[in-house]
């Protein structure tokens, strides 16, 4: 499926990349619901997909099997955490995704679990070990993960921008954003992080309104500024369905608004929900 192919060079062709972001299910509902979601987002063509991968343990085997299932049909980029993994642990897991046919990795660190202080034990710490292990070790496209709004541990974007200039050093040749709602961040992040001589694509995620309260979980779970009027919107909105067309609205202008900013591509987090992907992927005229 993937041989040949290359996202960093599919994100220098003319036309924006579209792609989507799907997760593990933790139950037969969930299985469900990612069934149809990818049944329904195949018709977009998109360029390639990607599926998260729970940091130290949480639903990694199933994780595993959809990656190897979606490689049979898109080009599909397997997430990959490091945070107390085994260096053999990573390297059987390469293996696999060698035999898979998998199109790139995007290579995390990942997040301590609740209950844990310190660091747990592994032979990684940084994600940047993690993209040299898997040079060192595969011929893998290597993805990293890039931060508008700076890591919530980074001291500063600066800090963020030398770290991700290492990745690029060790081997990364594209990178994605965590969720963010402003373009100017983006810039930002863009615009410095050329500055500093990372050269890679750097392509937003952007998660569209399916559910708005869902988003504005996650974007509190992930350390994402609510722009002020977005917020007083929809807290003001008469009811879910009108919070839900206020959040389209603002997911739509800001994909166009990435997209004339240059961005070379747009990562849709799809929740395994298909219904506001389409709608964004429409409305954006992403398909
Ligand atoms: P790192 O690059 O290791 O950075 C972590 C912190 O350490 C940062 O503050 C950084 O500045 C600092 N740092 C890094 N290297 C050094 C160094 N050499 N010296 C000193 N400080 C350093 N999590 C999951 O569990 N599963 C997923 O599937 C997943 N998918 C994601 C997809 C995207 C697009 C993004 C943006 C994030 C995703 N995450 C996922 C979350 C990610 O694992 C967390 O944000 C994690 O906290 C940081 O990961 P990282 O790869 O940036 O780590």
């Amino acid at each position: 499926m993937t041989e040949g192919f290359s996202i960093a060079k599919a994100l220098t062709a003319a036309a924006p990349t579209l792609s989507f972001e799907f997760f593990p299910p933790k139950d037969e509902a969930g299985a469900n619901s990612l069934r149809n979601s990818i049944e329904e987002l195949m018709t977009l063509s998109p360029d390639f997909v990607s599926v998260t991968y729970g940091a130290m343990g949480s639903n990694q085997d199933s994780s595993v099997a959809i990656v190897e299932q979606l490689s049979k049909i898109v080009a599909t980029v397997a997430h990959l955490t490091c945070i107390g993994a085994s260096t053999t642990g990573i390297q059987n897991l390469l293996m696999r995704y060698q035999s898979a046919g998998v199109a790139a990795i995007l290579a995390l660190r990942g997040d301590k679990p609740k209950g844990y202080d310190e660091q747990p034990a592994g032979d990684f710490t940084y994600a940047s070990d993690l993209v040299r292990q898997v040079k060192q070790f595969t011929s893998f496209e290597v993805g990293v993960a890039a931060f508008p709004e700076k890591h919530p541990e980074s001291h500063s974007l600066a800090d963020d921008i030398r770290i991700l200039k290492m990745k690029q050093d060790t081997g990364a040749s594209f990178a994605m954003t965590q969720l963010f709602f402003d373009v100017e961040a983006y810039s930002l992040l863009v615009s410095s992080a050329r500055a500093e001589g990372v050269t890679i694509p750097i392509i937003p995620g952007v998660m569209p309104f399916e559910n708005a309260r869902q988003v504005l979980r996650m974007a509190q779970m992930s350390g994402a500024t609510v722009p002020p009027e977005l917020d007083l919107k929809l807290s003001q909105a008469s009811n879910e369905e009108a919070a839900r067309t206020i959040g389209m609205d603002f997911s739509v202008h800001l994909v166009q608004d990435l997209l004339a900013a240059g961005a070379p591509g747009i990562h849709i987090f799809t929740l395994n929900q298909h219904r506001a992907t389409l709608e964004l992927a429409n409305s954006a005229n992403l398909a």
